[in-house]
């Protein structure tokens, strides 16, 4: 039975724990008595506690985070309920600022705040009795574990020299390359300080050496991994370490190899464009954070972005590169109403990436946008995700309005179900942003809800939104509809398309694979 266990909830089974690993590769001579147990928020957290009980270990660590505090405060008051004597530590984000105020913190015995690498097996040497820089010796700890009470609550982790540490991939295992998104990490922190963000408190930016990586990722590939997901938050940062990364996947181009990588939008000089061109379409995709198009509201969250510099590499991906791009932007910024989130809305629209993720703004514990909550009142939900429910600009109605937006979007848009007939809802009109809000604000009337609609029946409601408010041929609406149903693989004509259309033979199927990069990525971008 293992000591310690390693454990976190994953908001969904195709997550792999990327941090996990990393404490587990750098337990040193721990290792041998340390599990990893992941769980996904979708269980109930009694079968998880049993679950982790069935180990009896020492020691639980566990790592929190935005999408999975609520379910793990109840699996930490469970497990110190059951064992009292069990001790639990806390890491990741969600419990790195803010202590004071968290209930889950109360809980549990310790927390490790920031990059917890290696603090955590010096704390697990600690209570387990080894050696430790706590001072703890052997001969003190009788009854078994009592040094809990001789480490402080909360345990600040020194930023670890990324070159000292053990790469945690060998612990992926073969069920991981087979059935799950891989990540992958080339540095650590941004230089740049937008306020709602929790990298703009990490401002030195650390590379891994390089070669070790190579070696690593050369390895995954011979184990059949085909999708990477680069999770360093400003990939093309470092050019000559960018480079080098995609010239080495450049080289070991195989159907189906896919690659991730968040980029900043406005920083793409010609050596990797370069590189990036020579990528065949659906190799790469791109995570571009936009946020905002508004210079004010850039201004006072403190982010600086070249705006024709962007448009000019947008321009340059869409046109001259396979690359698939996912541009977010954020509602209810300080400063940015309704009016200018529409403006910039449409103007990336017309920047034609393949999906554009409408985020509401969350506010993330530790992150300086608080700064601006009296100015313009902002309001947030205090559970999590905590994203604002109204400012100055913008009313809650107005903004529960964005939200099915944003949620409606995600379904039509860029879910790649109805790749040409998306624009046709917008087709004449001078903005796409307020067509889609009337297309939102029509199918919440229709639907009532903003989950759990079925592929035929939103279909359907695009059909009757396209053809009875934008007057469009009912037979040119419907065909474009059979040809999205046809690119996702689907060969059961609905019924409803019927009364519009030729009979089936008279329609050229369209291939699925050649013309929907978003089917051929296989997996979505997935936001805190
Ligand atoms: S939003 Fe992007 S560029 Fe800005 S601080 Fe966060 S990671 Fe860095």
């Amino acid at each position: 039975m293992p000591d310690i266990v390693l454990a976190t909830l994953n908001a969904r089974y195709i997550h792999a724990a990327f941090g996990l690993r990393y404490l587990l590769a750098n337990l040193g001579d721990l290792r041998p008595r340390a599990a990893l147990a992941e769980f996904d928020i979708n269980q109930r957290p009694l079968d998880i506690v049993e679950a982790l009980l069935a180990h009896q270990p020492k020691i639980i660590g566990l790592g929190v985070y935005i999408w999975n505090v609520t379910q793990t405060t109840e699996v930490v008051a469970a497990l110190k309920r059951l064992r009292p004597d069990l001790t639990v530590i806390l890491g990741g984000p969600e419990v790195s600022y803010e202590t004071e105020t968290q209930e889950i913190v109360r809980l549990a015995d310790h927390v490790i705040t920031g990059e917890a690498d290696l603090k955590f097996a010096e704390v697990c040497r600690a209570l387990l009795g080894e050696n430790s820089e706590f001072g703890i010796r052997n001969s003190e700890l009788e009854p078994e574990l009592p040094a809990a009470r001789a480490l402080p609550k909360i345990i600040p982790a020194e930023l670890p020299d990324l070159a000292k540490l053990a790469l945690p991939y060998e612990l992926y295992s073969d069920d991981d390359v087979v059935h799950r998104v891989l990540y992958v990490e080339a540095s650590r922190g941004c230089p740049f300080t937008c306020e709602f963000c929790l990298s703009s408190l990490d401002i030195p930016v650390r590379q891994f050496p390089l070669e070790p990586l190579l070696a690593a990722l050369e390895r995954l590939l011979a184990r059949g991994v085909n999708q990477f997901k680069f999770v360093d938050r400003t990939f093309n940062l470092n050019l000559p370490v960018s480079r080098a990364i995609l010239e080495f996947f450049h080289a070991r181009l195989r159907p189906g190899l896919f690659v991730h990588f968040e980029m900043i939008p406005d920083r793409l000089p010609a050596a990797l464009r370069e590189v990036i061109a020579k990528f065949p379409p659906g190799a790469l995709q791109f995570e571009v954070g936009v946020q905002t198009f508004d210079d004010a509201t850039s201004h006072n969250i403190s982010r600086r972005q070249d705006l024709a510099k962007l448009e000019d590499n947008f321009r340059f991906l869409r046109q001259q590169t396979g690359v698939h791009i996912h541009a977010d932007l954020i509602i209810g910024l300080p400063g940015e109403g309704v009016e200018s989130f529409a403006a910039g809305f449409s103007r990336l629209v017309a920047l034609g990436p393949q999906e554009i993720q409408v985020g509401i703004l969350k506010r993330l514990r530790g992150t300086p946008i608080v700064r601006h909550d009296a100015e313009w009142r902002m309001i947030y939900s205090a559970q999590p995700p905590y994203e604002i429910l109204q400012n100055r600009l913008i009313d809650f109605t107005m903004m529960q309005r964005l939200r099915r937006f944003a949620r409606y979007w995600d379904l039509v848009a860029n879910s790649g179900n109805f790749v040409e007939t998306t624009p046709l809802i917008w087709a004449g009109q001078p903005s796409p942003f307020l067509a889609f809000l009337r297309f939102s604000d029509w199918l919440y009337a229709q639907v009532g809800r903003r989950h759990g609609i079925a592929l035929a029946t939103l279909a359907e409601k695009i059909l009757d939104f396209i053809t009875q408010e934008r007057a469009l041929d009912p037979r040119l609406a419907a065909e474009s509809l059979w040809r999205d149903y046809q690119r996702g693989g689907r060969k059961d004509r609905p019924g409803f398309l019927e009364p519009h259309l030729p009979p089936l033979a008279k329609i050229s199927p369209v291939s699925r694979r050649a013309s929907n990069p978003k089917r051929q990525s296989r997996h979505r971008v997935v936001t805190l």
